[in-house]
């Protein structure tokens, strides 16, 4: 059962898992290279034979992009089988016709497929497990609610109730659900930009954490599409508007001692989250391509957007791409860091083991916490930054991808077919709508990531 579960929700899905209910339907899903939800269904029945040795899905699975075609690599081919296999034990029951379950890619023969992007996130987790360090993670939702699909009437309010009531439909059966189904909705408010909410999930292990949002996001589409509405999950869903971010939150501890408090650093951070903060810093400009990786996510990665758009950090500093959030009353789950610059376009266990990578390497090479950034990073000058080695994330989408193909961080942790794959969708994405006007692209990718 999916970890968390309140022990009533866990004996109905181990109920589900038995197949009795001859009405009931499987949806099993995986989130792509592309950041795409995709999956099949089975009759509910057959959930053991879905579980054990899977369901069928061509190779060619691992290179689909936001418009469906193939960005083949040499290695594959139209010939293979991967097998899609339901993961019953992170389970969850929707309704009474509803269950629910996260899919592993497998070879036909057994192992993992080279594609399989939740397994490469537990690898992560594993590794820092090795080396005596346990991970907590915690995602957030940001999207724009769209009646019939539309952008609304203006008159939005940031932050505001009347957003709240206007949807007041949608708010209460989302928090109704989720708490239902017990995935620890911390908060959902309205954001920023038009037509903008926001959602937020208790910390969970990673794999857990990124299952809770793939399976958000499965039930806002769901529930949006009840209420006569569609969920934008585009990084840029209007060209001139506002961003949707996912960002992703960590704490480290060492034999239950937090690594980002009660050390000898800065506000309290040890010299092994030090380490760790040093190395995701070190490797965000190579490695940004995995955390905000389609055409549009550029658009979005830029000063004065809260998306973290320069690889430094600061305490409560929402222009830094790690913001650190200190352990104190207004924050008592402990001292964590929020990784800004990830957006919904990218995959988020790649994403998560991407973050978890990029600390290890920190980690191994013994790196120093680099200084904190107290102001506006935009605000520095351009030589202050230079001298502080302040590196913008955005900017030229092909250069965003050259730096990751050349980046030997990536060839380390990624399997090569992994890395071909990754790159190989999204210069799909840059040929295909490169040169366009943004205005178009953010409408025909509007809802490319929704579900
Ligand atoms: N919408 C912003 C983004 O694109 C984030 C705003 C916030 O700090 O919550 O990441
Ligand atoms: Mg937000």
């Amino acid at each position: 059962m999916m970890r968390n579960l309140p022990a009533g929700q866990a004996e109905q899905v181990h109920r589900t898992g038995s197949g009795n209910d001859p009405g009931a339907a499987l949806l099993i899903s995986l989130i792509d290279c592309a950041g795409v939800t995709r999956g099949k269904t089975v009759p509910l029945a057959r959930a053991p034979s879905a579980a054990a040795s899977g369901l069928g899905a061509s190779p060619s699975w691992a290179l689909f992009c936001v418009d469906n075609a193939i960005a083949w690599i040499p290695s594959i081919t139209p010939v293979g089988d991967h097998r899609l296999r339901a993961d019953m034990n992170a389970a969850l029951r929707l309704d009474e016709r509803l269950t629910w379950a996260p899919a592993e890619v497998w070879e036909q023969e057994g192992g993992r497929a080279f594609w399989c992007a939740r397994s490469l996130l537990r690898a992560q987790m594993v590794a820092l497990a090795a080396e005596g360090i346990d991970v907590k993670s915690a995602g957030e939702i940001e999207f724009v609610l769209l009646p019939n699909g539309e952008a609304g009437e203006t008159g939005w309010q940031a932050y505001g109730v009347g957003p709240l009531l206007d949807q007041e439909g949608f708010v209460t059966e989302v928090i109704e659900s989720f708490e239902r189904l017990g995935l620890g909705l911390e908060q959902f408010h309205s954001e920023y930009g038009d037509g903008q909410y926001e959602l937020s999930l208790a910390p969970a292990d990673p794999v857990a954490a990124m299952d809770k949002i793939a399976l958000s996001r499965i039930l806002l589409g769901r529930i949006a599409r009840r209420h006569g509405c569609r969920v934008s999950l585009s990084p840029l869903p209007f060209a001139g508007g506002t961003g949707n971010g996912a960002h992703i939150h960590f704490s480290f501890t060492r034999n239950g001692e937090p690594l980002l408090a009660e050390g000898s650093g800065p506000h309290g951070i040890t010299p092994e989250g030090g380490a760790m903060m040093g190395g995701i810093i070190c490797h965000l400009p190579e490695m940004v391509g995995l955390l905000a990786p389609s055409i549009l996510s550029p658009a979005r990665l830029q000063p004065g957007r809260w998306a973290g758009a320069f690889a430094c950090w600061g305490r409560e500093n929402r222009e830094a791409a790690l913001r650190y959030c200190a352990a104190n009353p207004g924050n008592p789950g402990g001292a964590h860091l929020e990784i800004k610059c990830v957006d919904p376009s990218a995959n988020p266990y790649i994403a998560a083991a991407t973050i978890l990578a990029m600390a290890r390497a920190g980690l191994e090479a013994g790196l120093a916490l680099p200084p904190e950034v107290e102001a506006d990073p935009a605000a520095l000058s351009a030589e202050e930054r230079e001298a502080r080695q302040i590196l913008p994330l955005g900017g030229d989408p092909q250069a965003i991808l050259k730096r990751l193909e050349e980046s030997p961080l990536a060839r380390r942790w990624l399997d090569p077919q992994m890395l071909a794959a990754l790159l190989a969708v999204r210069w799909h994405e840059l040929e295909r709508y490169g040169g366009q006007p943004l205005e178009d692209v953010t409408s025909a990718l509007r809802f490319a990531w929704s579900v």
